[in-house]
């Protein structure tokens, strides 16, 4: 497998760059904009949307094999194209049980996976009794294409959901999205796992990190996250029974909800590289990036061990409406003993946009992350 098509071109399949040519690997990428960041370290560019199946069909002509970095894609035009013999990695029905997050939920319930209670919120239904088996707040989350917070929305009472729900009945067009609605769980912290499984069947599982949210957008990452033997034992058994019953070819990311009576939840799967995975960088032997191309590669798959004690990693979050490139802000970070600094190229910063990350190496990081992570946000962000 030389030539590896990326369905997507946004900094995740950027990162692929560096370990494409470790392992001696073309990219081809499919993504709309020639300002995408993956552009830059493509062999060759199909210009076009993520749900554009025709120009995946070329993609796949030009292709060994065909990769995600971005799971928006229209599942029932690609079918098509894998009955014809296109070879995806992972395989579409990995992907088909979890683009919608009602039906990613189910999936996950029936496999016997601890998840948050749940119900689909659907039109004119009598709901109020299923919502009094959660009480209040709900989370409210939109069926599709929701990501960093869009789409998810913290319900308080049932006036508000009620406002909500004939918002719904009156406004809602096929176009509109439905809703998932979800008991808030109180949890004491939030974890991630990402994993990879190889055309073998071999899994391997990253250490477990802690995540940090604000405005349900990830901030930062530490790790690894300080958990108990056991809480690690139960995820990754969570991990290894997620990707062999969807027989995964790649990484998954998985994101988790621990309770303040240590219990695990999960919140949601990523069916690719995943921001809660960045670390992996500069601080694992084998980067999420490289592992995911070595499995969607067929090659056997690295080691995802910490080699050093653990990392802080920090999302550079836009503030602004601007076109700069915040050089001098990236020196003073660079300047950081032991950071690295990744910047994605993005020619346009909006806010809440990820324009890069920073991780950080640390010799203590329970003790240290919080300082570290501090001293980048008084750099990064303006007064
Ligand atoms: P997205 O796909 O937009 O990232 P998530 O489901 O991951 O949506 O939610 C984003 C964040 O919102 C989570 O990381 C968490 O902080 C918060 N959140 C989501 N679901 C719940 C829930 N059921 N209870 C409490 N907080 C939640």
């Amino acid at each position: 497998m030389k030539l590896v098509g990326v369905i997507g071109g946004g900094q995740l399949a950027w990162m692929m760059g560096d370990a494409a040519k470790k392992l001696g690997v073309e990219l081809v990428i499919q993504t709309p904009s020639k300002d995408d960041p993956a552009v830059s370290i493509a062999q060759e560019t199909v210009f076009a949307a993520v749900d554009d199946a025709d120009a995946t069909e070329i993609l796949a002509q030009k292709c060994d094999v065909l990769t995600f970095e971005n799971e928006f894609v229209n599942l029932d035009a690609l079918s098509l194209l894998e009955q014809k013999g296109v070879c995806f990695r992972p395989r579409l029905a990995a992907l088909a049980p979890l683009l919608d997050k009602y039906h990613q939920r189910c999936y996950l319930r029936d496999l016997g996976l601890p998840v948050p209670q749940f119900f689909a919120l659907e039109q004119q239904e009598n709901w109020q009794s299923k919502i009094a088996d959660l009480g209040f707040p709900v989370v409210l989350k939109s069926r599709r294409h929701g990501y960093d917070g869009q789409g998810t929305f913290i319900i308080h009472d049932l006036a508000s959901l009620q406002t909500f729900a004939t918002g719904l009945n009156t406004n809602q067009t096929v176009s509109q999205p439905s809703f998932l609605v979800e008991e808030f769980v109180p949890f004491e912290r939030e974890l991630a796992v990402i994993a990879a499984r190889s055309v073998n069947g071999e899994v391997v599982i990253y250490p477990v990190v802690e995540t940090q949210q604000e405005q349900q957008v990830c901030r930062r990452v530490i790790a690894p996250a300080e958990i108990t033997p056991d809480q690690g034992a139960v995820i990754e058994a969570i991990a290894h029974t997620l990707l062999n019953s969807l027989e995964v070819v790649g990484i998954f990311g998985i994101e988790l909800f621990l309770t303040a009576e240590g219990k695990v939840l999960v919140n949601e799967i990523a069916p690719r590289t995943h921001n809660s995975g960045h670390f992996s960088l500069d601080a694992c032997e084998t980067s999420q990036f490289e592992q995911h191309l070595r499995a969607v590669c067929g090659l056997p798959l690295g080691n995802p061990a910490l080699h050093c004690p653990g990392a802080v990693m920090v999302n550079l979050l836009g503030y602004e409406n601007s076109h700069s490139d915040y050089q001098r802000q990236r020196q003073q970070l660079a300047a950081i003993p032991g950071a690295y600094v990744h910047w994605y190229g993005k020619t346009e910063s909006r806010p809440g946009r990820k324009l890069g990350h920073v991780t950080v190496l640390l010799e203590q990081p329970h003790q240290e992350a919080a300082n570290i992570a501090q001293t980048i946000d008084s750099i990064w962000y303006p007064a």
